[in-house]
Order: structure tokens, then C-alpha cells, then sequence
């Protein structure tokens, strides 16, 4: 039975609040920390003022996030300090992968901070809420409540299952991380990589596809490392688990991301070209485009390797697109290895990517070595965003004038908006009524910008009817244009 249904309606109202930094492994942490929480009477906010529980579930792969984090506490801080002005106690709670390295300095620097706990603790939060709601009141003086061990019991099994936004959930499959890129706090603080027993995430599928879901984003630091069992014993690969996911009815979309290069087996690249549910976007990060610095981030794949990865895919699954990471400025980069990099972007062109300024982190190698020049790093930086950024565009040109399945996932911020995404996680705006949301409709694609599309809901009769927009316009021109022609014209569907 879902948890939310269980909800008891005798306790008094009572407000969570989370902020969530950083991946989509932290957004579903989150999730199922509002899960874990809910029978114990709290419902989520959005305003954390209201909230008696407000936790931080924080990032630590770059250096800001970590500031973020404490500048965040310092304005939460204040609603403690006013809600104690009312008798009203607020728990405060650092989750994450900086609370699970950095425990110990958040509660000195913070102390009003009540729990502390990491990635692999969280589902002990019911009872160390209890425990703190036990202990003295003191504002100033948090419970201190610090849970950050890699704890050996299964997490997996105490957590439940509703998808929070059920149109698209996420599972996790896989945590963890045994490669030990030089410049990557992962394997630090969410451990060695496990992966999760096949017929439970059967399971967990089948349950949100059951309560609505059309998607499902299977999730880890390296997803397809994935070596989960069955009941026998016997080991899946990632690309097993994807056609077994196949199989349930209803289910009409399958993603998974993150991926590492060296992890492409070629039953999953096949997979790419034989299960249909599985979509034509890949995000596979490369990090650089230079073999020398490969190596001395420990990445254990070089530039060929990737190439050749990326053309058995293409061969798989014509349509695919390409999404990955990169960091400039890593110790030791030179111009040439920069050069390669952009090299590398402008031979394979990718729909969309990631891109970071190398950020040293305590306790990984490439932290101790020679760090290069702040302003070469950011001028590289913005030479290779701008690259992107055109490649961007270039891929979302490319739909103008097609029909797209868009996954309808929320209401836009215009009124009678929708937003949903393309098979290629293009964020696509176009008008209609609400009760869409959660279904895949076929949408003209009108125009392309960087970081979206902009289209109509067609049915093949009214196709040649649409209006084209103004090709002058910016992105918001068109969109509010747009929705004042839908007015006129009234939402067809
Ligand atoms: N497992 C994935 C892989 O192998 O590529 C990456 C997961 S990591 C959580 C997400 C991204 O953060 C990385 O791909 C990398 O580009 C970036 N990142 C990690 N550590 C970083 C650092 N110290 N400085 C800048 N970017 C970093
Ligand atoms: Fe970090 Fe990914 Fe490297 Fe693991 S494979 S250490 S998660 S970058």
C-alpha cells in the first residue's frame, strides 16, 4: 500500500521543507526523505518559513555547492531564531554528501544545526527526529545528532516507493563508486559501489507505472556499472535490466543515467537499437578531450575508446543524441589539451552537456597538484559553453517542422502552458488544458531555441493551419505570442 495513504490524519499539521543541491540522486534522496517523514505527520512545503523541519540535502562535487550550504544556514538561522521567539520549535537538518564529509565542521561552524547525516543513513531520519524532539530545546545549541557511517543494513529496504512526480520517477539501481577519478569526492562519501537486487527494482517499477508513472530514469554515480542479482544468484548487466523493464505494460519510456564510458557493454549499446522504450539520449560523460589528462584523472578510457563507443551506438540507434561532462582548467592542462577538447566536441556534436571549471576537493589526489590560472580557467570555460551552446541550438533546429511524443510533465509559468520533454530531453513549451499532464502527446515543434522548443498540440487535420511564429523573436517574445494566439483561438487538442 502506498505511504501516503497510510498518512495519519489524527497527528496535527505539520511542515517539512528541502532544499536539494546538486544531482538527481540527491532529488530522489530527497523524495523518499518526504516519504520517510510523512507518517510521522509532515507534509512538504514550499515555504520554509512554515516549515518545523527544514533540511539542507547537499552536493559536494564543487567547492561552491559547499559554500552555498552555509550561506544557506546562516538565512535559516534567522527563521529558527524567530520561530523560537514563538515557542515554535524548528528542526534544521544537513543531509548529503557534505554533511557526509564535512559532519564534524558543519555542526562547529553551525551549531544550531540539529542533524547531520549522509547518503547512506537517511532512512534512520523518523528516528533521529524522534530522538531530537527528545532532547533539550535550545536554539543556539542544535540536537547534534550526527549519523554519517556507511551503514551496513539494507537502506533500500526501508524506503518506499511513490513517486513524487508521478509522470516520470527515478529509481535508484546503483550507488556508489569504486573508479577513483582523481578530481571526484563520489567514492568518498557515498561509498563503494552496490548495486540493488534486479527483482526488487522489478518491483519498484512495476508499483510506479501502477500509480501513474510513464517513465522511469533508472539512477547512479555509474548506472551502468550495474551488476544487480536475481533470487538464483545469478548477475544482470544494465542492458538485461532495461529489456526485463521493457516488459511491463504502460511503461513507455526508460532512461538511466549517469554513465561511464569504460561500463558500454555491447549488450546494452545494442539494447539502444532493439527496445524502443529505451530513449535516443545518452548522457555519457568524457571530461576531457586530451588522453594525457585522461590519465592523470584516472578515467581508464582514452579519447579513441570514446569515439568508438559513440559510433556503435550511433550504428545502434541512428536518431540517438549525446549529452556529457567536462572540466576545464584541470591541473596540468595545457592549451593543446584544451585544443583537443574543443576538437573533440566539434567532431561528435552534442544535443546538450555539462561544463565546470576543475574545483580542487579536499582529499583527492588531484587537489595537491599545481593549479592552474583562475582567469585561463574561466576564459576556457566560456570558450567551450559557447561551443555548446551552439550545439544546442543547432540540435533543436534540427525539430523544427517535426512531430515529437512530449511527455507532458507540469504547467508552465504562463497560463494554459504545458512543458514536457521529447524523446531527446528537450524541454518543449506549448499550450493545452491541464488535465494533460502525465500523457504523451504529439506536438509540432514551431521553433527552436537553446535551451528548449516551443510547438502546438496537432492533430494531423490542423497541422498546416498553425501559424508560424516571427523568427525575430526571443525565446520569452514567443512564447507569451504564442499563448496570446492560443487564447484567440482557443486550445485545441
Ligand atoms: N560518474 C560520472 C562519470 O563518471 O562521469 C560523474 C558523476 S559526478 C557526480 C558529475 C560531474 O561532476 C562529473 O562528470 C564531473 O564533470 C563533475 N565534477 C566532479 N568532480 C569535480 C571537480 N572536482 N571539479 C569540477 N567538476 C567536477
Ligand atoms: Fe566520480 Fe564518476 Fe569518476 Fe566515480 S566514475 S570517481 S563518480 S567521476
Amino acid at each position: 500500500m502506498s505511504l501516503f495513504a497510510q498518512h495519519p490524519t489524527h497527528l496535527p499539521e505539520k511542515y517539512l521543507f528541502i532544499k536539494t543541491y546538486g544531482c538527481q540522486m540527491n532529488v530522489y534522496d530527497s523524495d523518499r526523505m518526504a516519504e520517510l517523514l510523512h507518517p510521522l505527520g509532515y507534509k512538504k512545503t514550499d515555504n520554509p518559513s512554515h516549515a518545523n523541519i527544514i533540511i539542507l540535502n547537499t552536493c559536494h562535487i564543487r567547492e561552491k555547492a559547499t559554500e552555498k550550504v552555509f550561506s544557506e544556514l546562516g538565512r535559516i538561522r534567522k527563521l529558527k531564531s524567530a520561530a523560537a521567539k514563538k515557542n515554535k520549535r524548528v528542526l534544521i537538518g544537513v543531509a548529503g554528501c557534505v554533511a557526509q564529509a564535512e559532519g564534524e565542521e558543519i555542526v562547529a561552524r553551525a551549531p544550531f544545526v540539529d542533524l547531520v547525516f549522509g547518503p547512506q543513513t537517511y532512512h534512520r531520519l523518523p528516528e533521529m527526529v524522534r530522538t531530537a524532539l527528545r532532547t533539550n530545546f535550545s536554539f543556539e545549541a542544535g540536537s547534534k545528532i550526527i549519523e554519517t557511517d556507511f551503514a551496513t543494513e539494507e537502506k533500500f529496504d526501508k524506503l518506499g516507493t511513490d513517486p513524487i512526480n508521478p509522470t516520470n520517477s527515478f529509481i535508484t539501481i546503483q550507488e556508489g563508486c569504486d573508479k577513483f577519478c582523481s578530481f571526484c569526492v563520489v567514492p568518498y562519501t557515498r561509498g563503494a559501489e552496490i548495486s540493488r537486487p534486479a527483482e526488487q527494482i522489478l518491483k519498484e517499477a512495476e508499483s510506479m507505472v501502477r500509480l501513474g508513472s510513464k517513465e522511469v530514469t533508472l539512477l547512479g554515480q555509474n548506472v551502468n556499472a550495474y551488476h544487480g542479482t536475481e533470487s538464483s544468484g545469478k548477475e544482470w548487466t544494465l542492458g538485461r535490466l532495461i529489456r526485463e523493464l521493457a516488459e511491463i505494460e504502460g511503461l513507455e519510456r526508460i532512461r538511466y543515467t549517469t554513465s561511464h564510458p569504460k561500463d558500454m557493454d555491447d549488450d546494452l549499446i545494442l539494447a539502444h537499437g532493439e527496445v524502443p522504450q529505451l530513449m535516443p539520449y545518452l548522457h555519457l560523460p568524457v571530461q576531457s578531450g586530451s588522453d594525457t589528462i585522461l590519465q592523470i584523472m584516472n578515467r581508464k578510457h582514452n579519447i579513441s575508446f570514446y569515439r568508438k563507443i559513440i559510433d556503435k551506438l550511433r550504428k545502434a540507434r541512428g536518431d540517438i543524441a549525446f549529452s556529457s561532462d567536462f572540466i576545464v582548467g584541470y591541473p596540468g592542462e595545457s592549451d593543446a589539451d584544451f585544443a583537443a577538447t574543443l576538437k573533440l566536441v566539434s567532431d561528435i556534436e552534442f544535443a546538450q552537456a555539462y561544463s565546470f571549471k576543475y574545483s580542487p576537493r579536499p582529499g583527492t589526489p588531484a587537489s595537491n597538484r599545481e593549479q592552474i590560472d583562475e582567469q585561463i580557467k574561466s576564459d576556457r570555460l566560456e570558450s567551450l559553453q559557447q561551443l555548446l551552446d551552439a550545439q544546442q541550438l543547432a540540435f533543436n533546429l534540427t525539430k523544427v517542422g517535426t512531430t515529437q511524443s512530449v511527455l507532458i510533465e507540469k504547467s508552465g509559468r504562463k497560463e494554459s502552458q504545458l512543458v514536457g520533454k521529447t524523446p531527446y530531453m528537450q524541454a518543449t513549451h506549448f499550450c493545452g488544458p491541464k488535465k494533460l499532464i502525465g500523457r504523451i502527446a504529439e506536438v509540432r515543434i514551431l521553433d527552436g531555441f537553446s535551451k528548449g522548443l516551443a510547438g502546438d498540440i496537432v492533430k494531423e487535420d490542423k497541422i498546416n493551419s498553425i501559424q508560424k511564429p516571427d523568427q525575430t523573436q526571443t525565446e520569452g517574445q514567443f512564447l507569451e505570442s504564442q499563448n496570446d494566439w492560443r487564447n484567440k483561438n482557443h486550445a485545441r487538442v
